[in-house]
């Protein structure tokens, strides 16, 4: 029988992981997701949609669905899950692992400031007027009406929703990845003078950072949440690595 796992997902990880797990005949997967985007992307393995109702639903379904191993494989800001993850780890003993990209780490020449929260960011902005890129996702970017008398361009995926009531703010919608010409033509375009960002890490939106430095543009930067306590790899391969030492089929339930 087949090891019967669940992906927490709603990242490029999650999905290629589910491609590399759809081949593999040890693995029966389900992947789940958050239900946050109106139109997800197709997916290798089968897909479940919404919360579970904090840490004790999901160790219910853990449990209802004979859940062999988990793999959470969120995104890095996606703290809560994560958090209710690891509870429902230690209440249901399956193993589990946290596939989470390295953050990006500053280097010479970069002009970074790290905050704890983007509530402190937003603050540290500033009385005067400031031209601010902010590439910080839509759930969030709500904190920014704390400081209305700056000029922002936000960029996401999806509209911000509801819309942020800001006196100067423009929207731009797109997805990466972004090459490092488009985001110097990008801050250059609308003369920006700090890029406000979290520490995603990744490839697919690295390129601001490095446009930023070449144009000598400040950062602010919201800091990664705290560790979940999860087992945490980096690579895809670590995963499945993790899999075959934690959940074989073979060994389950002898
Ligand atoms: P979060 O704050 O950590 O989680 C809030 C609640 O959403 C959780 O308590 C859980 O509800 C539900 N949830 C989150 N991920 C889920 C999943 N994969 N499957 C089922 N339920 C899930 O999460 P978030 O920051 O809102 O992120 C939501 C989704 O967007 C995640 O899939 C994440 O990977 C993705 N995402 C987040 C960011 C970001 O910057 N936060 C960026 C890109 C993508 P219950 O308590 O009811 O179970």
């Amino acid at each position: 029988m087949a090891t019967r796992l669940l992906i927490l997902g709603g990242t490029t990880e999650a999905r290629a992981l589910a491609a590399r797990i759809a081949a593999l005949p040890d693995y029966d997967a389900i992947l789940s997701l958050a239900g946050r985007t109106a139109a997800p992307l197709a997916q290798a393995v089968p897909v479940r949609i919404g919360g579970f109702g904090g840490a004790a639903g999901l160790a219910a379904y853990i449990k209802a669905e004979r859940i062999d191993a988990l793999v959470v494989a969120t995104h890095p800001f996606a703290a809560q899950i994560a958090a209710n993850a690891a509870i429902a780890v230690r209440a249901t003993g399956i193993p589990a692992v946290r596939l989470i990209r390295p953050p990006w780490q500053a280097g010479p020449g970069d002009d970074w400031q790290v905050f704890p929260a983007l509530e402190t960011l937003v603050a540290a902005l500033g009385a005067t007027p400031r031209r601010v890129l902010v590439t910080i996702g839509r759930q969030e970017a709500h904190a920014f009406v704390a400081a209305p008398h700056h000029y922002y361009w936000f960029r996401s995926i999806e509209p911000i929703e509801p819309p942020l009531r800001l006196p100067q703010a423009e929207f731009l919608l797109e997805r990466g990845p972004f090459t490092i010409a488009d985001e110097i033509a990008l801050l250059s375009r609308h003369r920006i003078d700090v890029l406000a960002t979290k520490n995603s890490g990744g490839e697919a939106t690295r390129a601001k950072l490095d446009a930023a430095r070449t144009l000598g543009i400040p950062v602010m930067m919201v800091a990664r949440p705290p560790a979940s306590g999860l087992l945490e790899v980096e690579t895809i391969d670590a995963v499945l690595d993790f899999l075959r030492h934690h959940a074989p089929p073979a060994e389950r339930g002898a």
